[in-house]
């Protein structure tokens, strides 16, 4: 994880063998027991954190990891106890551990479950988990629609949740009460800085929302979608820096909205914004500045054309 941004690099033929290993969506992750009752399990690809909580009569999970084998090993910790599958959000790597669930309760937010009627979700975790070679079963559903600022139950827990949009078209923190546990999505990752593949604006304000809930309900952890659990203070430290950068960016994007300037000049203007920390290089390889140029055109509704374009679902 974070050697992987922190240590000097190195050219042997061990170092090369290892970090092309390593790149492989079949590696297992890693588990950890964070409590008697949590678990807490991180695929190597894009550092995805899923969550099981088990209780005497029931389980949860939350999200996915992206590695077929991974959610397996998952699915089979817990046997066939009544289970709710939590999602914050529906992108592919959060949202593809449902199809290994057939009888588990789903819950998702009311964008997240717009996301899987229009078959988007569906079809793009086809599309890349061919391109992976994962078997990744693209059959999604969701029995229960939960929206922003809402309390429920599962089982015996009760589920606090954050409106957090805007990093994708949907998400929702999700705070398990009783196990201190805040599952904030794609936001306060320290593996990486902010990546946006819907609203620039939306992910300022989700982060700042987060930040605010985090201060709240004062978790025992604080679990992004990828990376590092955080403690509340570090999550407070990586979002603070994130807002910095959040609010500079659109400060440029801004300027260069009124200004009338290229939309090469624009890329070239947000380009410029010193990011909070380096990304994981599984996800900079994803291009994540050229991803919040984009979203800074669309809040905009400025139809940039960026000098090029990522084929990513
Ligand atoms: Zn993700």
């Amino acid at each position: 994880m974070t050697t992987q941004t922190t240590r000097p690099v190195e050219s042997n033929a061990a170092e090369a063998r290892t970090a092309t290993f390593t790149a492989k969506a079949t590696t297992p992750g890693r588990r950890t027991e964070l409590s008697p009752t949590v678990t807490h399990v991180q695929s190597t690809v894009w550092q995805c954190n899923c969550i099981t909580i088990r209780r005497p009569d029931h389980a949860v999970v939350i999200d996915s990891c992206w590695n077929s084998h991974d959610i397996e090993a998952v699915r089979d910790s817990i046997g066939g106890t009544t289970t709710t599958l939590l999602i914050t959000h529906a992108d592919i790597d959060h949202v593809c551990s449902v199809g290994f669930f057939p009888d588990a309760h789903v819950v998702m937010s009311p964008e997240g479950a717009a996301r899987l009627a229009d078959g988007s979700a569906s079809r793009d975790l086809a599309v890349e988990g061919a391109k992976w070679g994962l078997d990744l079963r693209p059959n999604l559903r969701v029995d229960q629609v939960v929206g922003p600022d809402e309390r429920f139950t599962v089982g015996d827990l009760h589920v606090s949740t954050v409106g957090a949009r805007g990093h994708a078209f949907d998400g929702l923190g999700l705070f398990i009460e009783e196990e201190g546990l805040f599952a904030v999505g794609d936001y306060l990752m320290k593996s990486q800085h902010p990546m946006v593949w819907w609203s620039l604006t939306e992910a300022r304000r989700s982060t700042e929302r987060l930040l605010a809930a985090v201060g709240r309900f004062d978790p025992r952890w604080v679990v992004p979608g990828h990376g590092p659990i955080l403690t509340p203070q570090e999550a407070i430290a990586v979002g603070e820096a994130d807002l910095t950068y959040l609010e500079e960016v659109e400060r440029v994007a801004d300027e260069a909205h009124h200004a009338g300037v290229s939309p090469r000049e624009w890329h070239l203007a947000v380009e410029s914004v010193p990011v909070p920390r380096p990304c994981a290089p599984d996800i900079e390889m994803l291009s994540p500045r050229l991803l919040n140029v984009a979203a800074t055109f669309r809040d905009r509704g400025v139809d940039g054309e960026l000098t090029w374009t990522l084929n990513m679902a």
